[in-house]
């Protein structure tokens, strides 16, 4: 795994003995002597990992994190503090301004690397989720900047193979975390899938295959973005080497310092809320950019760039396809006599109506007002023309039904049908199905007129 590497520390001895270390490992390495230039390489760089040294005269590294942290231009870039600082007090200190993970001086080769791909996998992820939504933004989908930092109430499930053990570790658990204790292997992996945001493993049991939960918890689709702590006894490095290249997101090392313990959970939970909330934001706004919201039908711009793959098939003589619009029968009416609400029930109810009718392959939007266009892959006009008439039926067969005790409305649908001809596009097919839709509507509404120009082509 090649990525670029800002190495802070003002002392140059300590810069070239860790530059040697990822260069032999083919890291791309950038570095820096003090704080305010870090900041400036972070963010005229934009390297993928950052190895901080804590004390540097002038700006200390903890508040070169924190500036790093509270800047957009950097705060997704992960920040790992090296120090000869070996306090308990001090890494809680460092994770608190926000650092990623903490190494003490010197540094191992095993730790280091283990922890820097563990660090570039989870980075890989946030910034293909960042890309994406600035994509969203791009296309004008707002997002707010309200990322919450508390984690309170979190779900946490301890894994551990002796009960002695796993009590002593839950009792240095923060009170506001609600915390499962499992005994059993196989019992730990079925409930991780459970909604727990995090997964505490104790590796330090003996006879207690810890690390295949671990592996079998990072396999699992379900699962493979809980975080994952790991508890281990430092003499057994390369367990927690291991460990980290299983997928584990970090390592607390025994005897547990709770302030820690803490700091690492915190900073766990943080990060998945970080990670789910641009999850969320990115199905929300592509949702919102195909949906409808009042009617849950898609949207006109998603019909167009589907109408535009269809006419393209057309074309290509793979398929034949057909549009139908659908327009209310005196829309107006209803919003001026019952109001706004009745109208917008009315609309639900059409849309739900139209679903009913289609067929698997067909997309119907909404678009725009009391106008309505289903997109018929793999239908002729004749095709669409019974879909059509099918569709008008159960418009008008059954009164609609209006909000609070207004009572019922006998609602009329007028339809125009129209077959995409070859090389035809989307928007002249759509101009044919309206001029057929206003003849339907000129000659007396709740009807369908279908448009034949073009059936011969
Ligand atoms: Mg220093």
């Amino acid at each position: 795994m090649s990525a670029r590497v800002l190495v802070v520390d003002d002392q140059e001895a300590n810069v070239r003995l860790l530059e040697a270390k990822l260069k032999a490992e083919y890291f791309e390495v950038v570095t820096a002597y003090d704080g305010p230039s870090a900041i400036e390489k972070a963010r005229e760089e934009q390297p993928d990992v950052i190895l901080l040294d804590v004390m540097m005269p002038g700006m200390d590294g903890f508040e070169v994190c924190r500036r790093l942290k509270s800047d957009k231009r950097t705060r997704h870039i992960p920040v790992i503090h090296v120090t000869a600082l070996d306090q308990p007090e001090d890494r809680v200190r460092g994770l608190d301004s926000g650092a990623d993970d903490f190494l003490t001086k010197p540094v191992d080769n095993l730790p280091l690397f283990a922890r820097l791909r563990s660090l570039l996998r989870l980075k890989e992820l946030l910034d293909e989720l960042r890309l994406r939504e600035e994509r969203a933004e791009e296309r004008g989908v707002s997002l707010s900047e309200n990322l919450n930092d508390l984690v309170d109430d979190a779900r946490i499930l301890l894994a551990s193979g002796e009960e002695r053990v796993a009590q002593h570790i839950a009792r240095k658990l923060p009170d506001n975390l609600f915390v499962d204790v499992e005994l059993s292997p196989e019992r730990a992996v079925e409930l991780s899938s459970q909604g727990y945001d995090l997964i505490l493993v104790d590796l330090t049991a003996k006879g207690y295959d810890a690390l295949r939960i671990c592996a079998r918890i990072r396999s699992n689709n379900e699962t493979r973005n809980v975080p994952i702590l790991a508890i281990v006894d430092p003499d057994e490095m390369s367990r927690s080497v291991r460990a980290l290249d299983l997928g584990v997101n970090d390592i607390v090392n025994r005897p547990i310092d709770s302030g820690e313990l803490n700091a690492r959970i915190r900073t766990q939970l943080r990060r998945k809320r970080y990670a789910d909330t641009l999850r969320e934001r990115l199905e929300d706004s592509l949702e919102m950019a195909v949906i409808d919201p009042l009617t849950g039908l898609n949207n006109r711009r998603y019909l167009s760039s589907r109408l535009q793959q269809a006419s393209e098939l057309v074309a290509s003589g793979e398929m034949a396809a057909s549009v139908v619009i659908a327009d209310l029968d005196h829309f107006k009416r209803v919003n001026d006599t019952y109001g706004h609400d009745a109208g917008d029930a009315v609309l639900v109810e059409f849309a739900e109506r139209v679903r009913k009718q289609l067929r698997a392959i067909d997309l119907a939007a909404r678009f725009g007002g009391e106008e309505f266009v289903v997109l018929m892959p793999e239908a002729s006009l004749a095709d669409a023309r019974i879909g059509a008439e099918r569709l008008r039926n159960a418009i008008a067969e059954q009164p609609f039904r209006l909000p609070g005790d207004a009572g019922v409305l006998n609602v009329t649908v007028s339809i125009g049908v129209a077959q995409i001809a070859p090389g035809e596009d989307g928007d002249s097919v759509l101009r044919r199905a309206d001029e057929a839709l206003y003849r339907a509507k000129a000659s007396g509404r709740n009807r369908v007129v279908a448009d034949e120009a073009a059936q011969a082509a």
